[in-house]
């Protein structure tokens, strides 16, 4: 019974922290940082093994997960600065169509796909700093600029600006 009171304690711990250090990590964008946070992370998980906590087990799956975030982001490219604005993939005055059907074909993900110029090919992965992990998926925008498809206008206006972005490394995501 102790056993399972511990568990279930230090896997509510870990949930927080990985929650928590989502957005502190990402935020500062910092390699110091992310080795930290991978360690963290780790720890973490080698705790709730200790625990005797399996490996298919959601907190140890978080935890995996995090820290091949943390590798991904580690491996960055960085891209420069980005003029980013925001579209609605659904209203036809932002595409001239509203079928939310992307230039790779791809149904639009709002939130999540993003129009950059042929430069980068469609399923490049790139992380907006402060707004997160984006795919190419359509077109539309001339170099040095990113598009992002959004849910509402008012989420388009809100996001609005120049922005640091650096591309992730395909192979760790
Ligand atoms: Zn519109």
């Amino acid at each position: 019974m102790k056993k399972i009171i511990a568990y279930i304690l230090a896997a509510a711990v870990v949930v927080a922290l990985v929650m928590a250090g989502r957005t502190t990590a990402i935020a500062g964008f910092d390699d110091t940082e992310l080795t930290a946070r991978q360690e963290e992370v780790h720890a973490a998980a080698e705790l709730l093994r200790e625990l005797g906590v399996v490996e298919e087990d959601p907190a140890i799956k978080a935890l995996s997960a995090e820290w091949w975030r943390c590798e991904s982001l580690l491996k960055a490219e960085y891209l420069g600065e980005f003029t980013v604005t925001g579209y609605d993939p659904y209203c036809t005055h932002c595409c001239g169509k509203a079928d939310g059907v992307t230039a790779s074909g791809a149904l639009v993900t709002e939130g999540y796909t993003v129009a950059m110029c042929r430069d980068y090919p469609f399923g490049t992965k790139i992380y907006i700093e402060g707004l997160g992990i984006f795919e190419v998926q359509d077109r539309g925008v001339g170099p040095g600029h990113i598009d992002v498809a959004c849910s509402s206008h008012s989420e388009c206006y809100a996001l609005t600006g120049h922005y640091e972005v650096w591309v992730i490394d395909n192979e760790t995501n």
